[in-house]
């Protein structure tokens, strides 16, 4: 074990010490961490990626800990470059505004608020922001730009500052990071002293049960060191003066959840049927048992050798294979499928990753474009969340190469269509020319 992982003893939400290794993802290099050329001979370290469930209260959590300062002090992502997430934001702010009937000019707190995309949303809809992010450039870009954010981790000490500088918070949020913070009681503690009485604390993080059903495990990289369920999460909010009282699904990241809670002293927002019927749902498919968590793993080692068998034996066919999407979640369906020396290159549209080398196993990053150039007999699409628009653009790239006399010369483009079973919604798929395969 290296010295920039700590590794915990007791359940992050309940300090259990009853643990029980479920799902045994294998350890990859930090997910996010693309190389460039000159850095090549730096060997990039592998961290565990063990999820253990919580005997006690059901939590399923990952126990060893990346030093957060490795993870998000240099972090690159931005959500702006991301532009459905955008979109997402605005439409975000309008609603929460709304549903919650929030007054103008309250005061709108929001931690992991990256470059204030999500605050900039609220200050259109008349609301004091204020954002707190730990990456230094990010946070200070995003106060340059008018959302004034605070380079820092939030923490109980943070909150007490804010609402002594200025004033309670109506509405704390937290948008994909409660899955993120190791310390969640401090967190918890932080949210209760800054909300208002009638404060809501509204939070977004991938569900687990839609993680199960649509077979997305790769979204357990070392920035996610938990992956939340209603019934613990209830649990654990009450134990810091808190409940929830609603829950929406959204689609985002393969599936997610938007919590609602509020202080369990003062809140009077009646807890919804929605609320109700998830977390009776979740006690019935026994979410905070070890069984189901069994049952995924089987089906990801099923898949993992379904995948493995199909890609062999294009091999020793001779033919070659690509990667599509450079990304987080790439990088453990990359180390736990043990695709990474099957793969020649991966393309992927995002120009900051071009000229990368893939974490850990070094794949070069190449343009999308480079598809056309080299050929590749199979792409593997590994950001297959996004499967449906990455095909429907390469469809269009293909209608537009017909128009091209000549270039159609390739044979790969004159086999017989066929079709690959895969995993999550997108389940089969007949495109002429390419062989995709979804994973
Ligand atoms: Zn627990």
């Amino acid at each position: 074990m290296t010295e920039h992982v700590t590794r915990k003893s007791a359940c992050r939400l309940c300090g259990s010490r009853t643990l029980e290794l479920v799902l045994p993802i294998r350890p990859s290099p930090i997910g996010d961490a693309f190389v460039p050329a000159d850095r090549l001979d730096e060997k990039q370290e592998l961290y565990p990626l063990d999820c253990y469930l919580c005997g006690d209260c059901g939590h399923l959590q990952n126990l060893d800990v990346v030093d957060p300062d490795i993870l998000f002090r240099d972090y690159t992502y931005r959500t702006s470059v991301s532009l459905g997430l955008v979109e997402h934001f605005k439409t975000y702010a309008r609603s929460v505004v709304s549903d919650l009937a929030i007054p103008p000019d309250c005061l709108v707190v929001e931690m992991g608020s990256n470059d204030g995309s999500l605050l900039k949303a609220f200050q259109a809809e008349g609301m004091r922001v204020q954002g707190i992010d730990p990456a230094r450039d990010i946070a200070r870009a995003a106060t340059d730009q008018g959302v004034p954010t605070l380079p820092d981790f939030f923490t109980s000490q943070v909150a007490a500052k804010i609402r002594g500088e200025r004033g309670a918070a109506m509405l704390v949020c937290a948008n994909n990071v409660f899955a993120h913070i190791d310390n969640l009681a401090d967190v918890a503690d932080g949210i209760r002293t800054l909300l208002a009485p009638d404060g809501v604390f509204v939070f977004e993080v991938s569900y687990i049960v839609d993680m199960i059903d649509n077979m997305v495990f790769d979204t357990i990289y070392h920035e996610h060191v938990s992956h939340h369920a209603l019934l613990p999460m209830e649990a654990f909010l009450q134990r810091h003066g808190l409940t929830l009282f609603d829950v929406l699904r959204t689609g985002t990241k393969g599936g997610s959840i938007r919590a609602f809670a509020q202080l369990a002293a003062t809140g009077m927002r009646a807890t919804s049927s929605r609320l109700a019927g998830l977390m009776a749902e979740e006690l019935r498919r026994g979410i905070t048992r070890p069984e189901i968590y069994r049952d995924w793993f089987a089906a990801i080692e099923q898949r993992k050798q379904a995948v493995l068998g199909f890609l062999d034996q294009a091999l020793r066919a001779g033919k070659t294979v690509a990667g599509y999407g450079a990304s987080t979640t790439t990088t453990t369906l990359l180390y736990h499928f043990e695709l990474a020396s099957r793969l020649a290159f991966i393309a992927d549209d995002n120009p900051l990753k071009h000229g990368r080398f893939s974490p850990g196993a070094h794949i070069p990053v190449v343009p999308s474009s480079e598809l056309v150039k080299r050929k590749p007999d199979i792409v593997v699409i590994l950001a297959w969340v996004y499967a449906e628009p990455i095909i429907a653009r390469k469809r269009r790239l293909h209608r537009r190469r017909r128009h091209v006399p000549g270039a159609l010369a390739g044979t790969e483009y004159r086999r017989p269509q066929r079709s690959i079973a895969t995993v999550g919604r997108v389940n089969r798929f007949h495109c002429t020319g390419w062989e995709y395969l979804l994973e």
